[in-house]
Order: C-alpha cells, then structure tokens, then sequence
C-alpha cells in the first residue's frame, strides 16, 4: 500500500482525519445511490434508499425543517457526515439542476477533494466535463469512479483513454473490473493485489476480499473462471505498462487521477472509494483569504459561507447559512466575528449533518460544514473568525446570462415583492438589479428554468403572483475602478445603469458592442463578469 497523501503534516489529528468532498457527475450516473452507500457504510443510516434524491421518496427521511418537505428540497442533504475507519468524511451536495450554476461552483469552494462518478457505458458526458472544469480552475484533486460495471460497458481502456483525452489528466486505475456486464464478478485491486467479488443476491452486502499474492498465485483461479482470468492477467498486465502508476503527490495537484469500477446499486466498489478518499483525498487544506491565508492547524476559529437556504415557514424568515470551519476547533456557544459588519455574532444552535438526523453541533473542526440558522445576516462569501478581520476570497458571483423585468401581479404588492427578490438575492438563487431609470426590477439568471423555479417560490412562499417580461438587456456587468470614475460612468450612462442587491453598480448590456463602446471610451472603468462576494 502507498503512503496516504499528506501535504499537511503539521495538523491536528482531529483536523487530519477530515475529508471533505463534493460528488461530480452527469445526472444518473449515479450520484444519489453512490451517497446512500456510502452513508450506508459510513452507519449513518441503517438501510439505503432514504435519501433519494428525487420525487417523492426523499420525503422519507428526516422532516426536520418545514422546507424539507414543503419545497423538497432537502436541506440535510446538503451536507452530510458520516464516519468510515478513522476517517470523518463531509460529502457536500451539488445541487442537482442540469444549468451549470454559481451554485455549484460555490459549493466547490467549500471543498478539498471531487469524486468524478461516471457511467461505464456512456464515459465522460457533458455535465460530468463542466463540473471537472470549474474543479480544475481550483486545482481539487480528483477521485474517479466508474459506476455500473454490472451493465454492459465499454472497454475498461477506452474509458480509461476516453477521461484521459477529454479531461486533459493522467489517469491511474486502483482497481479493474472482471468480466462486463452480465458476467461482471468483481475487480482486481491493483494497489493492494486483493480480489474484491461481487455478491449479486444481495446488494446491500459488502463484497468479500480475498487476499492474493500478485497475478501469478493460483488462488486466483479457484475463483475466476479461465476465460476472465485469462483477459484479467493479460489487461492487468498492459495497464501496468501502458498507464501511469499512482502517484500520490500527483493527485494532490490534481494532475492524476485514480479510478476504481464498481456498482454502486450492488454496494460494490465503494468501500475501496472510501478507503481511496481516506488516502488519497487530501485533509483540510489552506483556505484563501485577504489579507493572508487560513491555515487549518491555526487555534483561533474561523470559517466562511458558501450556501444559503431559505425556510419555507412564512412566519419565520429563517435561513440556514452553511459555513465551511476553514481553521481551529469550534464550541457551540461560540461568540464569532461577523466580518463584513464587524458584529459580534454568539453562535447558539450550530447544525452538524449526521446524515439521519440533523443534530446541535457541540463541536466542529477545520473542514466540517455546519449550518448557522439566522434572520438573513449571513450571506454568501461571510467570513467568520475570532475578531481578526479576515476576508475568504474566491467566491465569485457571475453575470447572468438571461435577463427578465419582473412585476408583481397585485402593483399593490411591490414591497412584498421586493422582499422577496433580495431574500433570492441573497441566497444566491438569481441576480436582482434595480435600474435607476423607471421602476420594478430586473433579474437575472444563469438558466431560463431558474425564471419559473422563482416565479412559482415567489408564489409559494409570499403569496404573490408574478409576471416576468421580456428585458431590453440581454446581460449584466459590474462596474469596477475608481469610486469618483464609476460615479462618472454611471452619470452618463443612466439608461443602462443599476444597482444589485449590494448596491454596486451594474451596467446593463443589450450587445457586444455595447461592452466594446464602454472599453473604448471609457479607459478609467472596467465591465466585470464576476464579482467576488463580500
Ligand atoms: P444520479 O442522477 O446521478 O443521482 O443517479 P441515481 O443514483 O439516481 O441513479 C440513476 C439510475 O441508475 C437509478 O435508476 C439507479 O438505480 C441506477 N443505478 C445506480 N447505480 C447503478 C449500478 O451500479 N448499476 C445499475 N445497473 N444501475 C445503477
């Protein structure tokens, strides 16, 4: 066995047996059940199948907030813990819409390592290469697995050559699959020379590992009909000469990959992920900040939110605001600094997310994600810490690509209405831009079906019909440079200025040129696409 991975040999234990990851993939490879397995090992739950994410089943599971079952949205799901040997893993969710959203890249921010799942018979799909390129631009590392090996699935090298192509990484398989499809009996595992057998009967079972001396030991054919075993020697052999060895540093800097094939449905493959998370999925690592970096080990508590969820109970407007601990040890009871307003912030009723439950959390560590349940101060991009006025940059916020006026059916209703656009605002769920010039508002989105997601929340959660319409502008850019030059810009431009939600200034776009006129004469100012959120 290898070395597990450590570019942080100075931490705390408590802060190294942390691994906190996110799931990337295209829909139905099988994210959902990947989870359920591994809160299945992980003993957070007791059967798989209670945290289908979709449709009605998902509603089994726990109840706790009124949104859960309201919205089906479930706000445990978005960051689950679970324990598995000594290692305490945080899977944080992405959210599961197709629309490549700032959503997730966000959650990717909160972060230290991805899990790639892909399907055996369809590779790298479109959604899975978007997800890998955003983890890219932070340089996670990547663990690959490649999901439904009981299918008929392609040849284990094409897919292997196909991420390698696509992707643009070395790829390194940690195991490989025995027999396709019908005849899928197990893997190979080539970092530990084990024999991992599949048990079809029974898909909750943990396969059995059988101790073998290298590929030569006889023992393999009592239990790999001649014809398998025959293939298995002579790929397993090519591998090792045609791919590149595991090489741990490499998967720290996200320049290799490793990939083991299993079944997730069938429980199989995954505790070898697991053990690979543990060893190759890096502790909690240095967070970036202005004006010096976080390191975990430090003793003092900070941490940062990246999620912000919103409660369905019309009386309470209470949100979750989840926060990545990005150093030290957390107490519940803890009086933090709320940077951005410099307020003292005593956090009482913190949220761990045990997977079967939500629980008080009496305590966290650098790289747990807890949920702060507040009235709306903590937004996205916070920083938390002990009094130091720490900022964690690199949560940007992006223009939207879809622009709509939006009025509320009732003109009676337009504070009500305006209530509601900053609280989407602030949860991140759309841009909302006040044009200085005539009334109402307009919002934007990355995706058009996030336009009816907010229409019919609008509706749901404040009980106002609303109308969006057709925009003049087709995007958004905010304004950056000098206070005195932004104020000069925005004075001659008032048909194409707003404010966002923060009051920064936006300039509303209906062409190119109309970017290209500003960049040329106006040289003082400068049109962002991203703004980091503060
Ligand atoms: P998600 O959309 O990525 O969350 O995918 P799901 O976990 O919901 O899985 C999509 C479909 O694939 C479901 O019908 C699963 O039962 C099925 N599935 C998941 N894993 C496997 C597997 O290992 N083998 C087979 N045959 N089907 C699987």
């Amino acid at each position: 066995m290898l070395d597990s991975a450590t570019n942080r040999p100075e931490l705390p234990a408590e802060i190294a047996r942390r691994r906190t990851f996110a799931i990337i993939s295209h829909p139905d490879a099988g994210k959902t059940t990947l989870t359920e397995k591994f809160l299945l090992f992980g003993g957070a739950i007791q059967m798989a199948g209670q945290v289908r994410a979709k449709g009605e089943a998902r509603r089994t599971r726990s109840d706790f907030m009124q949104m859960e079952k309201d919205r089906g949205i479930s706000v445990s799901a978005s960051a689950m813990s679970f324990d598995f040997k000594h290692f305490r893993y945080n899977l944080v969710d992405t959210p599961g819409h197709s629309d490549f959203s700032e959503d997730t890249y966000r959650t990717l921010t909160a972060v230290d390592a991805a899990v790639m799942v892909i399907d055996g018979a369809k590779g790298v799909e479109s959604q899975t290469q978007k997800l890998f390129e955003v983890c890219r631009m932070r340089d996670l590392p990547i663990l690959t697995f490649c999901n439904k090996m009981d299918r008929e699935s392609r040849d284990t090298f094409d897919i292997i050559d196909e991420i390698q192509e696509n992707l643009a990484i070395d790829v390194s398989p940690a195991s490989w699959p025995i027999g396709v499809g019908p005849d899928f009996m197990g893997c190979y595992d080539m970092l530990n020379d084990r024999l991992e057998l599949m048990d079809r009967a029974d898909r909750n079972k943990v396969a059995d590992s059988i101790e073998i001396n290298g590929l030569g030991d006889p023992a393999l054919a009592e239990h790999v009909p001649a014809h398998l075993l025959e293939k298995l020697i002579e790929d397993v052999e090519m591998a090792r000469e045609l791919l590149p060895a595991l090489d741990p540093q490499s998967v720290l800097e996200g320049h290799m990959t490793p990939i083991w094939f299993g079944s997730a449905i069938n429980s199989f493959g995954v505790k070898e992920l697991m053990d690979g998370i543990g060893t190759y999925g890096p502790e909690p690592q240095i967070q970036r900040a202005s004006p010096r970096a976080i390191s975990p080990e430090e003793k003092k508590v900070s941490g940062f939110v990246f999620k912000v969820q919103a409660n369905m109970d019309p009386k309470h407007r209470d949100r979750v605001a989840f926060v990545r601990l990005a150093s030290g040890h957390f107490k519940r009871g803890m009086k933090l600094t709320h940077v951005r307003t410099k307020k003292p912030m005593a956090i009482s009723n913190p949220v761990l997310f045990l997977a079967s439950d939500r629980e008080l959390a009496e305590e966290g560590w650098a790289g747990d994600i807890i949920g702060i349940p507040n009235h709306g101060q903590l937004r996205i991009g916070d920083t938390l810490t002990e009094g130091e006025a720490l900022r964690v940059t690199g949560i940007p916020s992006f223009a939207p690509e879809l622009l709509q006026g939006v009025r509320a059916g009732d003109p009676l209703k337009s504070k009500h209405l305006e209530k509601a656009l900053m609280q989407f605002a602030e949860e991140g769920a759309a841009k909302v831009f006040k044009p200085t010039f005539g009334s109402g508002y307009i919002v934007g989105v990355v995706g058009a079906l996030q336009f009816e997601v907010l229409a019919s929340r609008i509706e749901l959660e404040y009980g106002l019909p609303v109308r969006f319409d057709q925009s003049q502008f087709t995007s958004a850019r905010w304004v950056l440079g000098e206070k005195k030059a932004v104020e000069a810009f925005a004075e001659a431009n008032k048909l194409h200025i707003a404010t966002d939600n923060d009051g920064d200034v936006v300039y509303l776009t209906r062409l190119q040129w109309d970017i290209d006129r500003v960049a040329r004469d106006y040289p003082d100012v400068t049109l962002s696409a991203t703004k980091e959120m503060m």
